[in-house]
């Protein structure tokens, strides 16, 4: 079933307006939340298929999604003076419109028309850059946090509508879990949460640009694309042993022969009993997923032994239930 439905919001901003109405122009509700901490969580792609370029640039792709538990957290406070303040515990990251936080705050305001202003604390702990969604995921975190604390009572649907606006992933990071992602990315299908197993995370110390991936990868001239059918037919079945041997992206093609070490740490995850290794998004992070953590401790020390990346994470997948925590 479709879960993306590009739905008018003015559902939301009616509430909101009938909630400031109810109470002399200003909700006072002594229970409303002043202060509100929510995590967003990474996702990877277990398999990522670019079916065409599109006339408008885009690419058309077909992708398996999954959540895991490395998350940021971010920690909104309401403030009566209107306007945005963004706080970051990173120095390279901006803290003005620069930042996806940022603009989904400023899209909610101008939407709901809200008079009062919000301050986001965001502690990143997703490494950026790095294929992993961390902007799009920190953008999805404001949406719901925004829609709790002025009580827009906004829909997924709503909130994707908007989210979609700012980027093609949001709309995914909103639902969170297990889904199919069509179209650009926005148009999803729902699927059971992937079969349980030990990920092993790691992002190499370089740069890469997903404008550079995109502009490099051949669409049409790809012999070789995942099946993502099948894939999805093997998470529906709870086959893990179906679901790694199907892990596939098209994005490799351009950056493995650039970037060795994508390829390296690969390998250092399948010696070690990894069922399998992939990049994900356009890279350069690597996953590997093991049924074992012994296996998966003794590929972390190979990498960080080698030098293959400076962020390693042990972790599993993040369910959809979880995503809303
Ligand atoms: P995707 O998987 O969606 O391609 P990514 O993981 O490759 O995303 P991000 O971590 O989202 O990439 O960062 C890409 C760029 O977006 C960064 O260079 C950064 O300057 C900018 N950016 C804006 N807001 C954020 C944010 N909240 N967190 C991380 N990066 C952000």
């Amino acid at each position: 079933m479709d879960f993306y439905v590009d739905v008018p919001i003015w559902v939301g901003y009616n509430k909101y307006k009938s909630c400031i109405q109810n109470a002399m122009g200003y909700n006072m509700s002594s229970d409303r939340k002043n202060v509100i901490t929510k995590k967003a969580y990474a996702k990877v792609n277990l398999g990522l298929d670019v079916i065409r370029r599109r006339a408008d640039g885009y690419h058309e792709v077909k992708m398996i999604m999954q959540t895991v538990d490395l998350c940021d957290v971010l920690t909104l406070t309401r403030q009566e003076k209107p306007g945005i303040v963004v706080t970051t515990d990173r120095e390279d990251l901006p803290g003005d419109e620069g930042n996806l936080a940022y603009q989904a705050a400023r899209l909610v305001m101008e939407t709901c028309s809200i008079e009062e202003g919000v301050k986001i604390e965001l502690q990143k702990r997703i490494p950026m850059a790095a294929g992993m969604a961390g902007g799009s995921t920190d953008a999805a975190a404001v949406f719901h946090g925004m829609n709790e604390m002025f009580e827009l009572g906004m829909s997924e649907d709503e909130m994707c509508a908007l989210g979609v606006k700012i980027g093609a992933d949001i709309p995914y990071c909103i639902r969170g879990g297990t889904a199919l992602a069509e179209g650009i990315g926005e148009i999803l299908t729902k699927l059971p949460d992937a079969p349980d197993c030990i990920v092993l995370i790691a992002k190499p110390d370089i740069d890469v640009s997903t404008k550079y991936v995109y502009e490099n990868l051949h669409a049409e001239k790809l012999d070789c694309h995942p099946d993502i059918d099948g894939m999805r037919a093997a998470i529906e079945a709870g086959d893990l042993r179906g679901v790694a041997e199907r892990m596939g992206n098209v994005l490799e093609t351009v950056t493995v022969n650039a970037y060795p070490v994508i390829g390296e740490i690969k390998e250092a995850m399948k010696k070690r009993g990894a069922w399998n290794a992939l990049m994900s998004g356009s890279g350069p992070t690597v996953f590997g997923i093991f049924e074992e953590e012994e296996k998966a401790r003794a590929a972390y020390a190979d990498i960080i032994g080698a030098n293959l990346a400076g962020q390693v994470y042990i972790c599993g997948w993040a369910g959809r239930d979880r995503k809303k925590s």
